[in-house]
């Protein structure tokens, strides 16, 4: 690849992997005279280059430096079925720089950060609400592409008194959620234990290509995918009710299934057990009754940010921040207003396959190497659809699926 001019890649945090200074080997010497008059010229110019180049190096702290040594998302290819792997060495990276500028101050505590707010985000610590800021180092390690703390990060910080602090650390992340937005990768929150699935009985009916959808999105974000089904009210419960039998794939397939009816309340409990002692994330179709379920678990859960405003003058918060609610009964549940769908980040066209976990015995079978299981003569997932092995809805989800990625 030619090296492109500074100017237009510094955005981007290019890898500098020549440095300007660099001679080049005498055996490379042009043979004419003209040439090496300008070879000449060329090097009295790069050695001059540090002088050039004042801006760029003047950002060049140590640590920003070894920021620009891992590669940027650009040169990320978005096929890169390693994407997640990245994500956690940079987080590794980033603990590192964190640790090198110096050891946290006895008296830190620890806290999970519930909101990100102008200029600092809000931290649970013990069931008190903080109000924090970033230490300046963490702050400098902000990018356009990413924030160095996201709803659901564990941290620690130096309490300033008993609702204020400063952001020392951000500890290692366990999983990353993210999805892509104008182009780019945002990260919904950090350290999700799992996704729950919420669909309803009908208002709207069950769409298993939905449901199909978000389990594979959710395995691909490393997260531990339950559906909860509910509004069971509105067709009482007989064991042979068609959404019993629909939900019997899903059970079938190994996934966790709970029941229930925010209006009356039954099945809730087991929807407690569920999220007891987790970081959750729910998603779903508008209208499924995810507000509903969390208000009837918890009345007022969705009301804490209102709180939080009217301690600070500032009227109803209307906020569409993404938020962590602490659940009384243990755990978290994260309320992301206006982010329902999940794009498929980094997920490559021939993995999804391995998403599908009745596949798995098939794949490699088909006469074809590199079968796509969509179109293919001798398919083996193919047959066993015909046969009745796997079944149909759940393969017309993978075909769409399929289609859907690049
Ligand atoms: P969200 O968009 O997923 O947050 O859904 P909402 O919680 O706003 O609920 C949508 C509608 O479904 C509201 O009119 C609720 O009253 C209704 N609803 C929620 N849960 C239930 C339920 O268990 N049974 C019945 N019959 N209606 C429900
Ligand atoms: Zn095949």
């Amino acid at each position: 690849m030619p090296r492109m001019p500074i100017r237009t890649i510094r955005p981007f945090r290019f890898t500098r992997t020549k440095g300007p200074t660099e001679p080049m080997s005498k055996d490379k010497e042009p043979h004419d005279k003209a040439a090496r008059r300008k070879l000449r010229r060329a090097r009295k110019v790069s050695q001059r280059g540090p002088a050039r180049q004042k801006d760029w190096d003047r950002r060049l702290t140590p640590e920003t430096a070894e920021d620009l040594a891992t590669p940027p998302e650009r040169m990320i290819s978005r096929r890169d079925r390693r994407h997640r792997e990245v994500n956690l060495a940079r987080d590794l990276l980033h603990e590192q720089q964190a640790q090198q500028a110096g050891e946290v101050p006895p008296g830190a505590a620890r806290g999970v950060v519930t909101e990100i707010i102008p200029g600092g985000c809000l931290v649970d610590s013990a069931g008190t609400s903080v109000r924090c800021v970033l230490r300046g180092l963490l702050k400098s390690l902000e990018t356009r592409e990413r924030n160095v703390v996201a709803v659901g990060d564990d941290i620690l910080y130096s309490p300033l008194d008993t609702q204020a602090g400063v952001i020392e650390r951000v500890l290692p992340r366990r999983s990353v959620l993210s999805r892509k937005y104008a182009e780019r990768e945002h990260v919904v929150a950090a350290n999700i234990d799992q996704l729950v699935v919420v669909v309803s009985v009908s208002a709207p009916p069950i769409r298993t290509g939905l449901i199909d959808r978000y389990l594979v999105a959710a395995e691909n974000g490393g997260l531990r995918a339950v559906i909860l089904v509910n509004k069971i009210d509105l067709a009482p419960g007989e064991a042979g009710s068609p959404y019993r039998e629909v939900m019997r794939t899903y059970v079938d397939l190994g996934y966790g299934v709970a029941f229930c009816s925010a209006v009356t309340g039954e099945g809730l409990d087991s929807v407690r057990d569920v999220l007891r002692g987790k970081s959750s994330i729910f998603a779903g179709q508008s209208g499924t009754g995810k507000s509903s379920i969390l208000n009837a678990l918890q009345p007022g859960l969705r009301l804490r940010v209102g709180e939080i405003s009217e301690s600070t003058r500032k009227g109803i918060h209307t906020t569409t921040n993404i938020t962590l609610l602490p659940l009384e009964f243990g755990g978290y549940v994260v309320d992301t207003p206006g982010i329902r769908e999940f794009a498929l980040w980094g997920l490559a066209k021939e993995d999804l396959p391995h998403f599908f976990p009745e596949f798995e015995h098939y794949l490699g079978r088909c006469r074809l190497r590199g079968c796509t299981h969509t179109h293919e003569p001798g398919c083996e997932v193919k047959a066993a659809v015909e046969e009745g092995r796997i079944h149909p809805e759940r393969y017309d989800s993978y075909c769409r699926l399929y289609e859907s990625l690049e």
